[in-house]
């Protein structure tokens, strides 16, 4: 539930004209924006309206935080909760960006490409972010990862299990999950549909499958369907980039 003058703040912010600049942005880096029926599209704008205007945004290392770095990844974000609700996401307060990809002090876990793991808080790095959006079908996608972990989290726990839909969507969605991720772990799928690095825990195998599930949503369905068919379930439908990709990579 969101207060009445955030409500008022939103109603105001969505009936506000889409920049064509705006338009401009979206087009060049985000490859389901052309692929969206037109409702769904419009839908989609009003919810990264919602979500530029929302959020504060920390350039980090000198990061020059314009126009069309807000709309990017305001884009990445609202594709995951197109067909959920910009509520998911209302726990994410701060997005931390940095002009390059950044490494922790003691450097003990290599280059980081981006980081959801404080509440509240998402720090990406925007060359890793451009990257990601612009090979979108190779599964890795810097952005759908971060933001999948947000919608983790915001149920709670950083579990590798969201807000489902349903009660009943709890059952299905534990045994297949723990199904496919033991399998990563045991080397019985090929890391080329699903990174190796899901593997890790539940958490970072929900964030891996997503990036599957809209970055090679064809292949997905046809190598692990049950898989596909809970992603399906809780993000709402096919993503906007189903038939984009080759089923074989
Ligand atoms: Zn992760």
């Amino acid at each position: 539930m969101i207060g009445p003058f955030k409500a008022l703040r939103r109603w105001r912010l969505r009936h506000r004209p889409f920049p064509q600049a705006w338009r401009d942005h979206l087009r060049r880096h985000l490859a389901c924006y052309d692929r969206m029926p037109e409702d769904w599209r419009d839908r989609y704008e009003r919810m990264v309206q919602v979500f530029v205007a929302e959020k504060h945004w920390i350039p980090a290392a000198g990061m020059a935080i314009t126009d069309e770095v807000k709309v990017v990844i305001a884009g990445a974000a609202c594709r995951l909760v197109l067909r959920l609700d910009l509520s998911y996401l209302d726990r994410l307060t701060e997005i931390v960006v940095y002009p390059y990809v950044y490494r922790h002090k003691d450097g003990s876990k290599g280059a980081i490409l981006g980081e959801a793991h404080r509440w509240g808080t998402v720090v990406l790095s925007w060359p890793a972010v451009l990257a990601g959006l612009a090979n979108p079908c190779d599964g890795h996608d810097t952005a759908v990862h971060e933001f999948a972990h947000v919608l983790d989290r915001d149920a709670g726990s950083f579990n590798g299990t969201p807000f489902l839909r349903e009660r009943e969507d709890y059952g299905p969605w534990a045994r297949v999950m723990v199904a496919h991720f033991e399998r990563l772990r045991a080397g019985a799928i090929d890391p080329a549909l699903l990174r190796s690095y899901g593997a890790t825990n539940a958490a970072e195998f929900f964030a891996v499958a997503t990036e599957a599930f809209f970055e090679r949503p064809a292949s997905l369905q046809q190598e692990m369907p049950e898989l596909y068919d809970v992603l399906r379930r809780f993000y709402g439908g096919d993503p906007f980039t189903y038939g984009l990709c080759p089923t074989r990579w």
